[in-house]
């Protein structure tokens, strides 16, 4: 079953940052993956993420060039990152983004995807293939066309699924799904979605919805716990565990169908948080530094950029964000507060 990484204990006291090594914070996590957003712009208005109208939008010569992204990442490629994630917003809303994405081929990480709506694949997923992308994560969070509508605001599931098809026909196999499972929105879908993956060989992650809402409407009971959802599938089709997260920092606990048809994987963000194996780092599309999704405060590496600062500078300030780290994103806390940005403002 899901196994409890819980709360990290911190190695070393408030000292500066070091110098050299691993990118490490005060409780030894090394960080090794980052979250790059290229756009908080984005084609749909997923209730549990943005507002359905009058966002405000980051002005442009606020965000990043893909020049400045990709120094950015050239310097923490030096720190130790190896695993790059491309997301917004919606990546695909980003004009160019396969010159981006051969950009950060070019720099040689191990791992280069990307996290998509998926309505843009049919007519991007070659170009982005070509450029050197090589994973894609298509969020889908209904297979009922009215209600995929109703959350996302968009009548967009067939796009969705041309999607999907296009991201394998072009080589991105396999293609993962993203479902955020909310009680009495989506939940009873959870056993569809398990059919879903066993039909297409397609992994679903179920994701624990987290408050990063922009309406700030997130409660506690609308959480449909990872738990819950491994037992749900199981009783129908039953699952077997897939390694530890003990040996795998990545967040999503994996089970496989115990007939050998596919697999599904939970994300317990907040009912089982993964915070003590965290090796994450985010860029938001304005070049914020941030430690956390949950994150109350950030740093401008884009101004640091722009005022022609070093690749030491540079360096010196991922350390610090790094350092900074808190234990955990605290959303039991009884003081706890969302961050200001909500999800599509940071990058999911
Ligand atoms: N637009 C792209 C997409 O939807 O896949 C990428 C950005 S989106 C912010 C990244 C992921 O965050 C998606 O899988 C989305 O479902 C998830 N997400 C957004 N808001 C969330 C929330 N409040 N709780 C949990 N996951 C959320
Ligand atoms: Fe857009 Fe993704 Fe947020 Fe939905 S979850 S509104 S697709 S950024």
């Amino acid at each position: 079953m899901i196994s409890s990484v819980g709360m990290p204990t911190r190695k070393r006291s408030a000292s500066p940052a070091p110098a050299d090594g691993p990118l490490v914070d005060t409780f030894g996590r090394v960080h090794t993956d980052l979250r790059i957003s290229v756009t908080d712009r984005c084609n749909f208005r997923c209730s549990y993420c943005m507002p359905a109208e009058n966002m405000t939008w980051l002005r442009r010569e606020g965000i990043l060039t893909f020049e400045e992204i990709e120094r950015v990442a050239r310097v923490l490629k030096g720190l130790g990152v190896i695993a790059v994630r491309l997301t917004g917003g919606e990546p695909l809303a980003r004009a160019d983004l396969p010159v981006l994405v051969a950009k950060l081929a070019a720099i040689g990480f191990d791992d280069l995807s990307l996290t998509t709506n998926g309505v843009g694949l049919p007519h991007l997923a070659q170009a982005l293939v070509d450029a050197g992308l090589q994973r894609v994560n298509v969020s889908c969070d209904s297979l009922d066309r009215e209600r995929f509508a109703s959350i996302t605001r968009r009548d967009a599931l067939d796009a969705v699924l041309a999607g999907m098809d296009a991201a394998e026909a072009a080589g991105l196999a396999p293609v993962k799904v993203n479902v955020v499972l909310m009680r009495d929105v989506n939940d009873d879908e959870v056993v569809d979605f398990a059919a879903f993956a066993r039909k297409t060989g397609r992994p679903v992650r179920f994701i624990e919805y987290m408050p990063l809402d922009a309406a700030h409407a997130w409660e506690r009971p609308d959480v449909v716990p990872a738990r819950e959802i491994v037992e749900r599938i199981d009783a129908v089709f039953p699952l077997e565990a897939v390694g530890s997260r003990d040996d795998d920092p990545a967040p999503a606990d994996r089970y496989r169908f115990a007939d050998g048809r596919g697999e599904i994987g939970v994300i317990a963000s907040v009912t089982d948080a993964f915070c003590g194996s965290c090796n994450r780092l985010r860029l938001t599309a304005d070049g914020a530094l941030r430690n956390c999704l949950f994150a109350t405060q950030e740093s401008s590496v884009r101004d640091l950029l722009r005022a022609g600062s070093s690749d030491a500078d540079l360096e010196a300030l991922c350390r610090r964000v790094v350092w900074s780290k808190a234990a955990g994103h605290g959303i039991d806390a009884p003081n706890f507060t969302p961050p200001e940005r909500s999800m599509s403002q940071i990058g999911g």
